[in-house]
């Protein structure tokens, strides 16, 4: 036990000389007690000292089926056991290729060619230099533009940055990105036109028209987050709005690239958020919980459309020239297989869907909240907007960092959640019994009414 102590002191000072953590103002890291964990089980976490937690955002948006799940550890033990890595630079190998064909089986008709890579940063800088370059070599060299979204978030690479639309986040690298085509998100809550939904009969997407008519000649691709806009606050976006944006992507023969990094994999209630409307994309990124939350991989999955205009004699250099070390790596092909097989053994979607249901009853008791201003829910996605007043809408001042308070409010009645600025985020792993929400649903109710109380 002593031991212990002392190995638990030393790991804390070491992560404050030594680690820089990600979107973390580390003058405040540095200045508070920060929570080290050690292992998980299910959709509890632990941490060094065995205090437990429930694991209230599937650690990022990643975990599906649970942490420590035997058959996805058993899984990568016994690819590790073969091999852990061979590239497909020239070679291929077993786990990668068998993943391939699930993932063609298992998205939207039409998606046929996957190329991998390791998170979804990748997956969406692939997916732009696919469409970019399918242009040229169909003879369109025109079309280079891409078609953003205010609110977008697709990664933190250069390329993802520059299709990102959060000016938090976005801002400051302005003059190393490329220039994109931005039109307006479906922030219903913030109308950006003052409108209301259905009433406006999304007008926001009629500015996107007039964009497509002016401009689809210079327009290689649309991105877009289909049906949640996540890391801009869970901005859910109404039925027939995915419907309409292929309409005119297909009108204006531009590419339509679907992110689902994070609503992928079961996120939304069904496999894919794509065919809550029969979409078929064109190139559709996909990473978070591919691996079950396991290990880093991606994809980028496209058509034969696509695949077919790279194909030529070597000299007339069509080549896709574009491939990272770890692609296709068969320890997280081998996780990801076996995420995909407790999908069918669980019957994860199936048994999702009265979970689905009871969250959002459990949820409207959340608007009753003086300083709750909307509460949105995509299956397992939910955002809990946070304000001020609510006649007026207006947000708590910055430095009052409301999410936070709440987050870590939360933590001290046992459950680990990550705000996005004002917004209280709640992502349950997939595998979360209804008993587990109920303990997660009441933990934000009394940490977001302890602390907008005060
Ligand atoms: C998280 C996310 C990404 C970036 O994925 P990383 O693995 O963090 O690079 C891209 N797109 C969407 C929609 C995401 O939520």
């Amino acid at each position: 036990m002593a031991a212990d102590m002392h190995r638990n002191k030393e790991l804390e000072q070491d992560d404050k000389l030594y680690l820089w953590h990600p979107f973390t103002q580390m003058k405040d890291w540095l200045e508070n007690d920060q929570l080290i964990i050690e292992d998980g089980h299910g959709v509890y976490v632990r941490d060094i000292y065995g205090r437990e937690y429930l694991d209230g955002i599937s650690s990022l948006w990643v975990t599906v089926h649970g942490h420590a799940r035997p058959e996805i550890n058993e899984a990568i033990s016994r690819q590790v056991g073969k091999i852990s890595h061979s590239t497909l630079l020239g070679l291929s190998n077993v786990p990668a290729t068998r993943l391939a064909r699930r993932l063609v089986e298992i998205t939207p008709p039409g998606l046929n060619k996957v190329f991998y890579s390791d998170s979804g940063s990748t997956a969406v800088e692939i997916a732009l230099k696919m469409a970019y370059q399918y242009w040229q070599l169909s003879g369109r060299s025109d079309k280079t533009r891409f078609i953003t979204f205010r609110n977008a978030y697709h990664g933190d690479t250069i390329g993802s940055v520059s299709v990102g639309g959060i000016d938090l986040f976005h801002a400051t690298y302005r003059p190393l990105l490329f220039p994109t085509l931005q039109t307006e998100s479906a922030y219903c809550y913030r109308c950006a036109l003052g409108q209301t939904y259905p009433d406006c009969r999304m007008a926001c997407l009629d500015q996107l028209e007039k964009t497509l008519e002016e401009r689809h000649a210079e327009v290689a691709a649309l991105l877009v987050e289909p049906l949640v806009q996540a890391a801009a606050g869970m901005l859910v976006s109404p039925p027939g709005y995915l419907t309409r944006i292929r309409e005119l992507c297909t009108r204006y023969d531009v590419l339509m690239i679907a992110d689902e990094v994070a609503v992928g994999f079961g996120r939304t209630g069904k496999m894919f958020a794509c065919e809550h409307e029969g979409i078929r994309p064109d190139l559709m990124s996909l990473a978070k919980g591919i691996t079950g939350g396991y290990l880093p991989l991606a994809a980028t999955i496209t058509t034969d459309r696509v695949f077919e205009a790279f194909l030529g004699e070597h000299e007339e250099f069509k080549t896709f020239f574009h491939g990272h070390t770890y692609t296709g790596n068969p320890v997280a092909c081998a996780a990801a297989l076996a995420n995909l097989d407790i999908f069918a053994q669980d019957r994860t979607l199936e048994n999702l869907q009265p979970k689905i249901r009871w969250l959002a009853e459990a949820l409207r008791r959340f608007i009753e909240l003086p300083h709750v201003g909307d509460v949105r829910q995509c299956g397992f996605m939910v955002g809990i907007e946070l304000v001020a007043s609510r006649e007026t809408k207006e947000p708590y001042p910055t430095a009052k960092r409301m999410g936070h308070q709440v987050i870590l409010k939360a933590r001290e009645m046992g459950m680990i959640i990550r705000p996005l600025t004002d917004v209280i985020v709640l992502m349950p792993p997939l595998s979360t019994s209804i008993e587990e929400l109920g303990r997660m649903v009441d933990i934000a109710y009394e940490a977001i009414r302890v602390v907008t109380d005060e």
